[in-house]
């Protein structure tokens, strides 16, 4: 089963003076370009769950998140391409006439949504409220929140066979940890794998992570401090940090996740936190359909 891959997968090496200073090859795995909705990592997640969903019979599928969640949009946008309907339960209450342009999109792919209030959100994967879903409705097959559970990981596990195994560092963008997790049980432990938190305060996804991996494999941490001041915000330096990025090797980074990255990233290498001779190779997890909230402020789309 695979929805309709629309490029091959590359690899763009980047040519910069800073990196041939400090002798380092740095690599971007362009999972963004994989399909124009689904993109990144989200299909990886959803496969095997869209499958036992299809394999149950099941009518559609219901999922969890924000406003500007990518995973809700490419839940929308898969369900639909396996005949599902598809259920977005969403944090917070937006008024109908003021939804962001992920919800709207969300809803042009025939997605239902139903908002609740953060509280009731934070409740997300307790037992109670997970039944109470349930019961109201019968006919879906639930997926959590970022498509975080174990065949999420299996998913995200094949990621592992996009890359080389040349490279000495593997780095990504992290929001719930599930496509960390999955490529971190999948790659060599010599591997080194770095995580750049989205959020602030993300420290508290290394017990997330470490309950997730099939053995405490060392190598690997997560870098906390380039959140930006909290998921989805940003600040005028990130912004042209992107349009830099996007100037110098004609690649789009979005401002959640893989901006934040490769700001974090860049700094580390000037600061010489690598030595000499590392391959590192950065995973592109798309994203790019959020920032369409920001197009005004970006010179490329
Ligand atoms: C969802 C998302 C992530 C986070 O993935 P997790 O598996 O939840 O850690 C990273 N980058 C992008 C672009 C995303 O959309």
């Amino acid at each position: 089963m695979d929805i309709d891959f629309q490029a091959e997968i590359k690899i763009d090496v980047l040519e910069d003076e800073i990196l041939q200073a400090r002798g380092i090859e740095l690599g971007i795995l362009r999972l963004d370009q994989i399909h124009p909705v689904v993109s990144g990592n989200k299909w990886f997640k959803l496969k095997y769950n869209i499958a036992e969903a299809v394999r149950n019979g099941s009518d559609s599928i219901l999922t969890f998140g924000g406003a500007f969640s990518n995973h809700l949009i490419a839940t929308a946008a898969a369900a639909k391409a396996f005949g599902l309907s598809s259920i977005g339960i969403v944090r917070g209450f937006h008024a109908e006439n003021n939804l962001s342009e992920t919800l709207h999109a969300c809803i042009n792919m025939g997605m239902q949504l139903h908002f609740i209030s953060r509280g009731d959100y934070s409740q997300k994967d307790t037992d109670a409220f997970l039944n109470t879903i349930a019961q109201q409705f019968p006919q879906s097959f639930i997926i959590p929140e970022g498509g975080d559970n174990e065949k999420g990981r299996k998913g995200t596990a094949e990621i592992t066979a996009l890359i080389p195994d040349t490279f000495t560092h593997i780095v990504l963008p992290v929001g719930t940890g599930a496509t960390f997790s999955g490529i971190r049980n999948a790659l060599p432990g010599t591997v080194e794998m770095l995580g750049f938190t989205a959020m602030k305060g993300g420290g508290y996804l290394e017990e997330a992570i470490k309950k997730s991996l099939k053995s405490l494999l060392p190598n690997w941490d997560l870098i906390t401090d380039y959140h930006f001041g909290g998921f989805a915000k940003y600040n005028q330096s990130l912004i042209d940090f992107m349009n830099a990025f996007y100037e110098k090797f004609r690649i789009p980074l979005d401002m959640v996740y893989t901006s934040k990255m490769m700001y974090g990233i860049f700094d580390l290498i000037k600061s010489e936190k690598f030595p000499e001779g590392s391959k590192i190779l950065c995973i592109h997890t798309g994203g790019l359909q959020g920032n369409h909230s920001i197009k005004h402020l970006l010179s490329y789309k």
